[in-house]
């Protein structure tokens, strides 16, 4: 006969295994593949200048050749997180905002972890490429579409920034044809690739000021030196 103590270590390793095995994530979005979470300034897009905290999931599919979080990439290299726990650790801070970023955080069921944010008064902010399905309740919805893989069509309605990367001139192109498929409230932005600043900043600069109804966004944060 089992006793109980011998249950419990019983579940205890049951549970380690299951963190610890090629990810077996659970799709009500309980468990989560955390790559890093700090509390920041945001720098780019329509919060910039806002203290967040930054939830970075692991694993992406798109493959931006010129991605920055090159290391988010394999979802298996970040270990499975409660999101309970995410949420007690965002719930410290003073800034009540946070940033899910990735990676790409829709490929998860974002149901859970945006409900329980809400629930302590946080307000909800994510980044994706549009590439998986829309789950979750956002408080700012910021798109940011890729070449590599097209965002769903049917997440581009739900956009509250559409925030494009501009890497080359045939990029403006590419913005307009998004521009299109957004809601006619959502902000637009051209962001300069950080490795081709120097070069594409100045046709971003000459194509706002010929074309107003988009902004610039710059990577404030790198200039600040912050996260
Ligand atoms: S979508 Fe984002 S995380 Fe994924 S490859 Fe592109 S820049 Fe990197």
């Amino acid at each position: 006969m089992h006793c109980a103590r011998e249950k419990s270590s019983g579940a205890f390793i049951l549970l380690t295994l299951q963190l610890i095995m090629a990810h077996q994530i659970p799709t009500d979005g309980t468990l989560l593949p955390l790559m890093e979470e700090f509390y920041t300034i945001q720098g780019e897009g329509y919060n910039t200048g806002k203290a967040a905290y930054f939830i970075r999931l692991g694993g992406c599919d798109v493959g931006c050749h010129w991605c920055d979080v090159k290391e988010s990439w394999d979802a298996e290299s970040h270990p499975l997180t409660h999101a309970d726990e995410i949420v007690a650790k965002a719930d410290t801070y003073p800034g009540r905002a946070v940033v899910i970023t990735g990676g790409e955080p829709l490929i998860y069921n974002m149901d859970y972890l945006t409900a329980k944010l809400q629930e302590k008064n946080i307000l909800t902010f994510i980044e994706t490429s549009g590439a998986y399905p829309l789950s979750g309740s956002w408080d700012w919805i910021c798109l940011s579409p890729k070449k590599f893989k097209a965002p769903r069509p049917d997440i581009t309605p739900f956009a509250n920034e559409l925030k494009v990367i501009v890497f080359n001139k045939s990029d403006f192109l590419w913005a307009e044809k998004y521009a299109e498929s957004v809601s006619p409230t959502c902000k637009l932005y051209l962001q300069p690739e950080w490795s081709k600043r120097n070069e594409v900043t100045p046709l971003i600069i000459d194509y706002v000021m010929a074309n107003p109804k988009w902004e610039i966004s710059l990577q404030t944060h790198k200039f600040l030196n912050i996260p």
